[in-house]
C-alpha cells in the first residue's frame, strides 16, 4: 500500500512511522521547509529555540510517556509560569501562592472562604461562558487581574463569548504548588523536539518531501496514493464548501540578547491590556541553560486570515457546529484519514495528538 501523509507534524510522523514499520511505502509532504510541524525546535546560540512557541510535554498516560521516551530523553523541567499584571507578580496556575499575594490569606480555608464570597456574584448560576466559569473557579479579583485581559488578547473576543472549557485547562489548587500541570509526567526533550520527528521519519520506507503543498498538485498526489493521511486544515481540504472555520494566529517577535538571564523564568504571562503580547518566553530556562546570551520571544495573538498560520482552532459552538458538517463528510471518505489539531479541528496538546495517532494506527494496522 502507498500512503501519502500530508504534514510532517507529530500526527503525520507517528502515522508514517507505524505504516512504514508494517512494510508500507510512505511519502510525507510538508509545505514548510522543515519537518516537525509546530513542535519544531532548532539550536541557536547553543540554546534549543522553540520556533512556534513554548512546548512543554506533559501527560498522565503512561503508554504515551513510554512511547515518546523512545525518541528522546526528557529533562525534569516543571512549568511554573508567573503572571505580570502592571508590574505586580503572581504565581500561576491559581494556587495558595497566588491567593496569598492577592488577598493575604494564609490557610486553604481562608482562601476558600474568599473565593466562595467572590463567586457569590453569580448567584449559584451554572457558568455558561468563560467569564462566568472563571469567576466561579477563582472569584472576581483573579478574573480581573489574571484572566480577563489575557484571554481577550489571546482570543480576540470578549470572555462572555468564549467557551468555558478553555479556562478549565488550568488547575486551581488550595496548595502552595506552582506546577502548571496536574499530569504525572512532564519535561522537555534534551536536545529539542525536532529529533523526535526526525527519528520517526528515519525509515527506509519513508520519503519526505519539504516545500511541497498538497494543494499545488492535488490531483497528482491523489492519483499516486492508495490512502491519504491529511493533517492540514479540514475546511481547506473541502474547499471551504460549508464556509470557513475560524482559527487564531500568532506573531512571534524573537530577540537574541547579550545578557545571561533576562526574566528569571521560562514563561512570563502579561495579563494586563497595556502589553499587546500575552507572554514572553526565555528559551534557555526550559533546559536550565547557562549560556552567555539569551533568546526571548514575545508572543502576539493575531486574527487569522487566509495564508496565516492557523495555530489555534476556535472551538466555540458556532465553529464546532460548522466542523461537524466537515466531519460528517470526512466520515464518508474511503481513501482519506483526517488527523491532528487541524485535521480534527481540536485544541489538542502533544500528548493528545500522540494518543489519537497511536489509537488510530492500532485500530488501522
Ligand atoms: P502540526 O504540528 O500543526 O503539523 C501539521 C503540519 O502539516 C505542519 O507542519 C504544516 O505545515 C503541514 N501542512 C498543513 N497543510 C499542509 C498542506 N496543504 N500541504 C503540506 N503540508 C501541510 N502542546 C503541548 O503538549 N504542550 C505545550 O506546551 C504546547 N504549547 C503550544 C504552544 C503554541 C503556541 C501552539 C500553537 C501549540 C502548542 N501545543 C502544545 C500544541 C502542539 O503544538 C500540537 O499538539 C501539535 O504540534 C500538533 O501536531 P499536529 O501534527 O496535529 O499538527
Ligand atoms: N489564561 C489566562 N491567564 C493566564 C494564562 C492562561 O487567563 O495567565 C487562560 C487563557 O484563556 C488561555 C487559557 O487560560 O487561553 C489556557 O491557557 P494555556 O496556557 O493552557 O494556553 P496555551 O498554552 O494553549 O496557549
Amino acid at each position: 500500500m502507498n500512503y501519502l501523509v500530508v504534514g510532517s507534524g507529530l500526527f503525520g510522523a507517528i502515522f508514517a512511522n507505524e505504516a512504514a514499520k508494517k512494510g508500507h511505502q510512505v511519502k510525507v509532504i510538508e509545505k514548510r521547509d522543515h519537518i516537525a510541524g509546530n513542535i519544531y525546535t532548532k539550536e541557536v546560540e547553543g540554546i534549543q529555540f522553540h520556533q512556534y512557541g513554548a512546548h512543554i510535554f506533559h501527560t498522565s498516560n503512561k503508554v504515551v510517556w513510554d512511547y515518546v521516551n523512545q525518541f528522546a530523553e526528557f529533562n525534569r523541567y516543571t512549568n511554573s509560569p508567573i503572571a505580570n499584571y502592571h508590574g505586580e507578580i503572581y504565581n500561576m496556575p491559581f494556587n495558595m501562592n497566588t491567593f496569598n499575594k492577592l488577598w493575604g490569606v494564609v490557610t486553604p480555608a481562608e482562601a476558600k472562604e474568599k473565593i466562595d464570597e467572590q463567586r457569590a456574584v453569580l448567584g449559584g448560576k451554572e457558568p455558561e461562558n468563560l467569564e462566568e466559569q472563571a469567576i466561579s473557579l477563582v472569584g472576581i479579583d483573579i478574573y480581573k487581574k489574571l484572566i480577563k485581559d489575557y484571554t481577550e488578547k489571546q482570543w480576540g473576543r470578549s470572555c462572555t463569548e468564549l467557551p468555558a472549557f478553555i479556562i478549565k485547562r488550568l488547575p486551581v489548587r488550595l496548595t502552595y504548588d506552582n506546577n502548571y500541570f496536574n499530569d504525572k509526567y512532564q519535561g522537555i526533550p534534551i536536545g529539542g523536539y525536532t529529533q523526535i520527528v526526525e527519528k520517526m521519519l528515519d525509515h527506509p520506507n519513508i520519503k519526505v518531501q519539504l516545500n511541497t503543498d498538497f494543494f499545488d498538485n492535488r490531483e497528482q498526489f491523489e492519483a499516486e496514493a492508495d490512502k491519504i493521511v491529511y493533517t492540514g486544515m479540514i475546511d481547506q481540504y473541502y474547499d471551504y464548501k460549508f464556509g470557513r472555520l475560524e482559527y487564531r494566529s500568532l506573531k512571534f517577535e524573537n530577540e537574541i540578547l547579550d545578557e545571561e538571564n533576562y526574566q528569571g523564568n521560562a514563561v512570563v504571562n502579561y495579563t494586563d491590556a497595556d502589553h499587546a503580547y500575552t507572554r514572553i518566553i526565555e528559551h534557555k530556562h526550559f533546559e536550565f541553560g547557562t549560556q552567555e546570551k539569551t533568546i526571548i520571544t514575545k508572543e502576539y495573538p493575531a486574527d487569522w486570515h487566509p495564508g496565516d498560520e492557523p495555530y489555534y482552532p476556535v472551538n466555540d459552538d458556532k465553529n464546532n457546529g460548522l466542523y461537524q458538517h466537515y466531519k460528517d463528510l470526512a466520515g464518508k471518505e474511503g481513501k482519506v484519514i483526517f488527523g491532528g489539531r487541524l485535521g480534527m479541528y481540536k485544541y489538542f496538546d502533544m500528548h493528545m495528538v500522540i494518543a489519537e495517532a497511536l489509537s488510530l494506527t492500532k485500530k488501522y494496522f
